[in-house]
């Protein structure tokens, strides 16, 4: 029996946790608990141990879909067709561009439903197939813990055919590495940037009560943004501590991870280079091109937004300068040779 090189994303400790493989393996041989941080044991000892055979059908699918093994491009900008500044009406984020296209992608019946995340009100994520427009309002605002998108792709691959993806740059890539070898019914990629994300015990349970001093209940907003980690509370209030006193708490397949922007999406939207209550956009693709279109007549735009696309460059470079050395050490333990930064 072939053996599955996901085992040794696994092993390392490098699986991000993006849930392509589960939601693609014939078998269903690969399980997430629904926290994704800590898979559940019973079932990753079943399989570490060799005895996924009894239920792995030796189809290799997984190693194709998994980010880790796939590798990062070298330059991550090299796709970018246009570049600029996006408002909308709706209140997310920042400029709640994502939750206006997410709307107008199933108001127009491009997509039958999109996979994305809400939260409930302890700040636990929860998985959601949006397939009304409405749906999206429940899934606005950053969660910067973990939850495993492409592992709710499971059911809509069986009911629709147009699915479209929101999702952090390790789920982009997964994502995209499914239409390559999987699922054409993936049709849109909205990919958010992201430096890093937390397990949700060690946000709720060291972070928001120990290094914000803070009690969870009352968080409303978590935002990262000039150089600080901000936590705005129901008294009106914001809190900040600087970066670095919660950045080595990130999960530790970010400490290997060097997509910034998600490089893999049609479009990327992220706050960095512009201002406060904006997105930033990258267009990637003549299909993220097309996409937006059905969104420019309801957002207001920015053509040169400032700092722009010069900041977003020198933080990509951060993070793969902090990263890179971690995840090419690992690949040197991998039995296999396709990953790398390409
Ligand atoms: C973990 C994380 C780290 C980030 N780091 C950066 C950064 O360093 N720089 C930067 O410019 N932007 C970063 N972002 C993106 C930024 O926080 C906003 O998501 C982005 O600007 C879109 O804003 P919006 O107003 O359009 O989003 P909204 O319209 O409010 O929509 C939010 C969307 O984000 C999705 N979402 C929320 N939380 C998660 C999550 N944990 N995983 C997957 N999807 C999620 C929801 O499904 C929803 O569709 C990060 C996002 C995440 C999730
Ligand atoms: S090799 Fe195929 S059957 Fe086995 S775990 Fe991977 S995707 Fe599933
Ligand atoms: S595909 Fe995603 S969930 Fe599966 S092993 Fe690779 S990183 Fe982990
Ligand atoms: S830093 Fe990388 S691995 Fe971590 S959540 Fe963000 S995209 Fe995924």
């Amino acid at each position: 029996m072939a053996h599955p090189k996901i085992l040794e994303v696994i092993e390392h400790d490098v699986c991000t946790a993006c849930g392509a493989c589960v939601s693609t393996c014939p078998a269903g041989a690969i399980v997430m608990n629904k926290r994704a941080e800590v898979r559940d044991p019973d079932n990753l000892e079943f399989y570490v141990q060799g005895a996924a055979p009894n239920v792995c059908e030796g189809c290799l699918t997984c190693g194709r879909l998994c980010p880790v093994i796939d590798g990062y491009a070298e330059d991550e900008f090299a796709n970018v067709k246009e570049f600029f500044g996006a408002k909308s009406t709706i209140q997310g984020q920042d400029g709640g561009v994502t939750s206006i296209l997410a709307k107008a992608l199933l108001e127009t019946g491009t997509v039958d439903c999109i996979v994305g995340i809400t939260k409930d009100d302890k700040w636990g994520t929860e998985l959601i197939v949006m397939t009304k427009p409405e749906d999206v309002d429940r899934t606005t605002g950053t969660k910067y813990t973990y939850d495993s998108v492409l592992s709710a792709l499971k059911e809509p691959f069986e009911k629709y055919d147009k699915i479209g993806v929101i999702g952090v740059p390790c789920q982009a890539h997964g994502a995209r590495l499914i239409v390559e070898n999987a699922s054409d019914k993936i049709v849109v990629i909205l990919g958010l940037l992201c430096m890093e994300s937390f397990h949700h015990d060690v946000m709720t349970e060291k972070i928001v009560p120990e290094v914000m001093g803070l009690n969870l209940d009352d968080v409303v907003k978590m935002d990262f943004g000039k150089g600080k980690f901000w936590n705005y509370t129901k008294d009106g209030e914001a809190h900040s501590v600087k970066i670095p006193e919660v950045a080595h708490y990130a999960r530790n397949p970010c400490h290997h991870c060097c997509d910034y922007t998600s490089v893999s999406a049609d479009i990327s939207l992220g706050s960095v280079g512009t201002p406060d209550g904006w997105n930033c956009v990258l267009i990637r693709t003549d299909v993220g091109k097309q996409m937006f279109e059905l969104v420019k007549d309801k957002v207001e735009l920015m053509e040169d937004p400032k700092p722009g696309m010069d900041l977003i460059q020198k933080l990509a470079k951060m993070k793969h300068d902090n990263n890179s050395g971690h995840y090419l050490e690992v690949c040197e333990k991998f039995t296999f040779d396709e990953c790398g930064i390409h």
